[in-house]
């Protein structure tokens, strides 16, 4: 990955950044670089009969931080992985957990498969036979350290993981929680599937809380008919300019995939855009807008808001310059190198960072594994109890002012909440907190003008008041 990052590996790139948040920190040295080191990463090498012949796959997991139990993070399924790549994601989970106050340290696996090239029943055997190993070599356990999707993966392979961890420690009672990320019917939440998109658009919605904030982006107030671009459209990407555009009334202008770029200036209905890429696997002759192959100057339209939702390393020394988004909100991990992210500060372009955008999704799985360890689904012993009261409280009202109350009033006040209103109510809460706490830290310390730096010394502070707490041994 080190030619993304114009001579910077991702992982140097993630530490820059730390550094630089450490510079307006009075933080000990050795503490700092207790915080930074990665605590343990282990590669596996298995072979599995393909087709009738022998193929050795190299998988990775990382474990940045034990600070926090379990470790959690994605595992990731693309032929470009390498253990620095994985590294500098593990890290960023560790920072992203602290920011968004979800108990866990960070952690991060990758098997270097390109998944298109194998069908479903293979893709099992493959899948199981890399939980195994992570299994045996302790890297993959409920109470210590939880994979979730990422990149390449999803409910499928979480699905398989589970059960692969099952069957081999049938005696342990809270199996269910070794993965997060699973299908409702074997233990997964409502709306972990969309939740890093959806936390993504809790953060747009939160900054735009902060007219201050907005104007500094040189932006309108509203984020009603702001223009966004989004590279990526898998899940997150997909899932964020639908929100945006459903719920927020954003116009959706650009979406940019592997191939190229769909654009219209007049907004792209997003639906029916994902609805024919998913039948024609590209946006060509898509009617909804015009179609260049050259995705990459995609990225260097001109917007108000920018969404990197794809690889990391896409936005570097290379293209910062020409980058006309005033906003950009990373829902990938490590979107802009470190070199970039200095060149865009310089210009003023505002940056929600990775580590706070996009944790929507372990947000969400930290709501699954508790859900996991409970054994019961939320809201199950409370959801009727509050619609009967809320029915009470109609009735009195009613009978009291001797009005009746308008049906879509009364809707409100006696319905009980869904697993998924939980979900998202916790999932606002808590992206609402978080970003309230990196303005916070970035207000009272004149030396930070960035919300990545900001972000950094919110999460460095917590991790470090955590090792000072305990010692470090
Ligand atoms: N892979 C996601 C991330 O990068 C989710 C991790 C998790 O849920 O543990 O944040």
């Amino acid at each position: 990955m080190a030619d993304h990052h114009n001579g910077l590996s991702f992982l140097e790139s993630v530490d820059h950044m730390v550094d630089r948040a450490l510079l307006s920190m009075d933080l000990a040295p050795d503490v700092a670089e207790a915080i930074k080191a990665c605590n343990a990463v282990i590669q596996v090498k298995f072979p599995v009969k393909i087709r009738g012949k022998v193929q050795i796959f190299s998988g990775w997991r990382a474990v940045h931080s034990t600070h926090r139990l379990p470790a959690k993070g994605g595992i990731r399924f693309a032929p470009c992985v390498d253990q620095n790549e994985v590294e500098a994601l593990a890290a960023l989970m560790t920072y992203k957990c602290a920011i968004v106050d979800v108990p866990f340290g960070g952690s991060k696996g990758g098997l270097m498969i390109d998944p298109r090239q194998y069908d479903r029943d293979e893709m099992q055997l493959i899948t199981r036979r890399f939980t195994l190993e992570l299994v045996r070599k302790g890297f993959l356990n409920p109470a210590t350290n939880v994979p979730a999707p990422d990149m390449g993966t999803g409910q499928r392979e979480m699905a398989w993981m589970a059960d692969t961890y099952k069957h081999l420690n049938p005696d342990d009672i809270n199996y269910t929680a070794c993965v997060t990320g699973k299908p409702v019917e074997h233990g997964g939440i409502q709306g972990r599937t969309e939740a890093t998109g959806r936390g993504l658009q809790y953060a747009l919605q939160e900054f735009f809380r902060h007219p201050d904030e907005v104007k500094a982006a040189g932006m309108e107030p509203d984020l009603a008919g702001k223009r966004v671009v989004v590279q990526g459209f898998g899940n997150v990407g997909y899932h964020a300019a639908k929100f945006l555009q459903e719920e927020n009334d954003c116009r959706i202008i650009g979406v940019i995939d592997r191939h190229g770029m769909l654009h219209n200036a007049a907004g792209i209905d997003v639906e029916v855009a994902y609805r024919y890429r998913v039948e024609h696997r590209s946006f060509k002759d898509f009617a909804g807008g015009e179609y260049t192959e050259n995705g990459a100057k995609g990225l260097e339209s001109e917007c108000d808001i920018l969404i990197p939702a794809a690889l990391e390393g896409q936005i570097s020394a290379d293209n910062a310059a020409r980058i006309q988004a005033r906003l950009i909100i990373e829902a990938a991990n490590g979107p802009v190198t470190f070199e970039a992210d200095q060149i865009l500060n310089k210009r003023g372009v505002v940056i929600i960072p990775d580590a706070y955008a996009n944790a929507g999704g372990v947000i969400v799985s930290y709501f699954e594994w508790i859900r996991n360890l409970s054994h019961i689904r939320f809201g199950r012993m409370q959801r009727r109890f509050d619609e009967v009261r809320g029915h009470y409280q109609i009735e009195a009202l009613e009978s009291l002012t001797g009005k009746v109350l308008p049906q879509a009033l009364k809707d409100k006040i006696d319905a009980g909440a869904s697993e998924l209103d939980l979900v998202r109510s916790g999932l606002d809460d808590s992206m609402r907190q978080a970003f309230q706490g990196i303005l916070e830290v970035r207000n009272g310390n004149e030396k930070i003008t960035d919300l990545r730096t900001a972000a950094y010394v919110t999460a460095i502070r917590k991790i470090a008041r955590s090792y000072l707490d305990v010692g470090i041994y």
